[in-house]
Order: structure tokens, then C-alpha cells, then sequence
């Protein structure tokens, strides 16, 4: 009887978007940008990790 009631229990974890930590700052050292709490990235806007563009086969030898 009881598996019954388990079995057709909701997930107990209320669907609510996912936050991060309150109050982060960006990861880059001396930076005090305060990172929304919607905002996975570590990095403020400035700083977060350039995405390089894509060169289609053509690579720059050093
Ligand atoms: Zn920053």
C-alpha cells in the first residue's frame, strides 16, 4: 500500500530556477563585480573568457 504512495509522489524539489550563491563577485583578482545570481558565468561582463571565432582550417603558426 505504501509503495503505492511513493510511487506516485511528486519529487519532493519544487521546481525553481536555478541560482547561484548571492553576492559573487568575479572571479578575476581585484575585480568586485557583482555576478547576478542568474548568472552562472565566474566572470563579469569585462572579464569572462573570449570565445575565439572559428577559423575554418586555417590554423597561425607561431
Ligand atoms: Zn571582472
Amino acid at each position: 500500500m505504501s509503495d503505492i504512495m511513493k510511487a506516485s509522489r511528486p519529487q519532493g524539489r519544487s521546481r525553481r530556477p536555478k541560482t547561484y550563491d548571492e553576492g559573487r563577485v568575479c572571479g578575476t583578482d581585484g575585480c568586485k563585480t557583482v555576478l547576478s545570481r542568474y548568472n552562472r558565468a565566474e566572470f563579469c561582463h569585462t572579464h569572462k573568457p573570449v570565445k575565439y571565432p572559428r577559423l575554418r582550417g586555417v590554423l597561425t603558426q607561431n
